[in-house]
């Protein structure tokens, strides 16, 4: 019964999200399959977090367009997420909603589910709020090499403190939702672990994550195989599978191995 009403409510979600322009096509699909399980699984509680992280990314992907219409094309995508982009922030809190079904008793499913959306919670509002920084980002990799707004592994104190508030907002929800155990550890694993994902996906990006070249606006960019002015970009760093979405998907499993590790140990 549950599980139909999450079917339900997924659906009612992502058709909204595709009417207001946040998921394409396939990414509503995605989003449905990840929504039922999370939704029906887990409900109400389990369903407040995932909708906190969906509704407050795609809001401040809109926001301050002005600023980020330089930036745009360093991204690789647009606003409109698809289904690689819905399994690489979902993926794994999805996983563990699932664990939830056979463990039903036990805190890590949840701790495992609030920590990779703390994490991938945590990169998007960094990566959006870094905008506003006044300063040009540093390399995370070397904090004294200077870099344009928008290159991957750049990080700026606006972009790390955007990070630990969107990592935070997801600890303070997880720890008010599941009274039944240590809510103050709770909070504080899940804040920590989020933002420590987010600064894992920066490494990758100053580091291992496949990037580009624009031949005709002779720029760096994530975009493969065409760039935005149509023209096919050439692979110049990083791993080639390693794309954006693979990078998200392990922000998030860092921030679940930090929590489960932390949760072992304190
Ligand atoms: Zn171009």
């Amino acid at each position: 019964m549950q599980l139909l009403l999450g079917f339900l409510f997924a659906i009612i979600i992502a058709y909204l999200a595709y009417r207001a322009h946040s998921l394409n096509k396939s990414g509503a699909i995605a989003a449905i399959v990840t929504g039922t399980i999370i939704f029906g699984v887990g409900g109400l509680d389990w369903a407040i977090l995932l909708l906190t992280f969906f509704i407050t990314s795609s809001a401040l992907s809109r926001a301050f367009k002005k600023r980020k219409q330089s930036l745009d094309e360093k991204f690789s995508k647009g606003h409109e997420r698809d289904a690689g982009q819905v399994f690489g922030n979902g993926g794994i809190a999805t996983a563990f909603a699932a664990l939830h079904f056979f463990f039903p008793n036990e805190l890590w499913p949840w701790l495992g589910f609030a920590a990779a959306l703390a994490a991938v919670n945590a990169d998007t509002w960094g990566t959006e709020l870094g905008v506003l920084n006044p300063n040009s980002p540093l390399m995370i990799t070397n904090l004294r090499k200077v870099v344009e707004k928008g290159t991957s592994g750049g990080i700026s104190l606006i972009g790390t403190i955007a990070s630990l508030a969107g990592s935070a907002l997801i600890g303070i929800l997880a720890a008010f939702l599941n009274p039944t155990v240590d809510s103050v550890s709770t909070g504080i694993i899940v804040t920590l672990a989020g933002l420590a994902g987010a600064l894992f996906d920066s490494f990758l990006g100053a580091t291992v994550q496949a990037m580009y070249f624009c031949p005709t606006d002779n720029k760096e960019t994530e975009k493969h195989p065409l760039h935005t002015c149509g023209v096919q970009t050439v692979h110049i760093r990083g791993w080639k599978w390693l794309n954006n979405d693979w990078v998200n998907f392990s922000c998030g499993a860092f921030g679940v191995v930090a929590a489960l590790i932390a949760m072992l140990y304190l």
